[in-house]
């Protein structure tokens, strides 16, 4: 197997986990640095009431502390710290190596003066007061630019997370969040026997009773929808094994 097949397919294995375990069942996690504690209370309450696992620190040094024990997906800074400019707080992350994306808050009355100096990485800033809905959006915009589902080509095939489609020859189709689980599982070992019992790991939630004819019921919907990609690889049965993409 070539390297960069390879290295497309440990990503969408990790892709297809990530998909099963952590979009299926929670949330990304977001780490929120806000001085103000009533303004920090309403984002935790509210970004969890979104799904989203939210945590709050009122300092940049909490911030930095925290993070030596773990990394959120993305974090909402205010730049207005009675200890530090949120930027700082910001460039000491990127300076240890964290990439996640950051959400800025910010006064209007400072704006034109705050613009410069966003770093390249995807960040993004809200001016206060913002409606909520807007920080949603834009945190979750955030979120699907800094790669959490991007979209990756390997075996002839795109798949991309964000819409569930698969790709080929020009054409795509679009897929249910189960066939598109079952397919990264395929093509994150392209021309490789996959067991049916990882087929249904990757595909159905955690302790879900799923028997060999759903398998085959979804298989076989998978297999006409890819028959309508030009050039797409094709689901082979591996019998007493499982299935393979080739
Ligand atoms: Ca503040």
């Amino acid at each position: 197997m070539d390297r960069d097949l390879y290295r497309g397919g440990a990503r969408l294995e990790a892709l297809a986990a990530r998909l099963h375990t952590a979009r299926a069942m929670t949330k990304a996690s977001i780490l929120i640095l806000e001085d103000d504690i009533e303004m920090r209370a309403l984002l935790v309450r509210g970004l969890r009431e979104e799904g989203y696992a939210a945590e709050g620190v009122g300092n940049g040094a909490h911030l930095l502390d925290w993070v030596t024990r773990s990394v959120p997906d993305a974090f909402v800074i205010d730049i207005g710290l009675p200890d530090a400019d949120g930027r700082d707080v910001c460039q000491a992350l990127r300076a240890q190596g964290i990439g996640a994306p950051v959400l800025f808050l910010t006064a209007r009355s400072a704006l034109p003066d705050r613009l410069s100096g966003f770093s390249a990485g995807g960040d993004d800033y809200l001016t206060k007061p913002f409606a909520f809905a807007e920080l949603v959006a834009r945190l979750d915009a955030l979120l699907r630019r800094a790669g959490h589902d991007e979209a990756v080509t390997v075996a002839g095939l795109r798949l991309d997370p964000a819409t569930h489609a698969a790709g080929a020859g020009g054409a795509t189709v679009e897929l249910t969040p189960t066939e598109f689980r079952l397919l990264a599982r395929l093509a994150a070992a392209p021309g490789e026997a996959v067991r049916r019992r990882a087929l249904v790991q990757a595909a159905w939630p955690h302790g879900a009773i799923v028997n060999d004819n759903t398998l085959d019921v979804y298989i076989a919907r998978l297999r006409r929808k890819l028959t309508e990609l030009p050039d797409a690889p094709a689901i082979r049965t591996v019998h007493g094994v499982g299935y393979s993409l080739r």
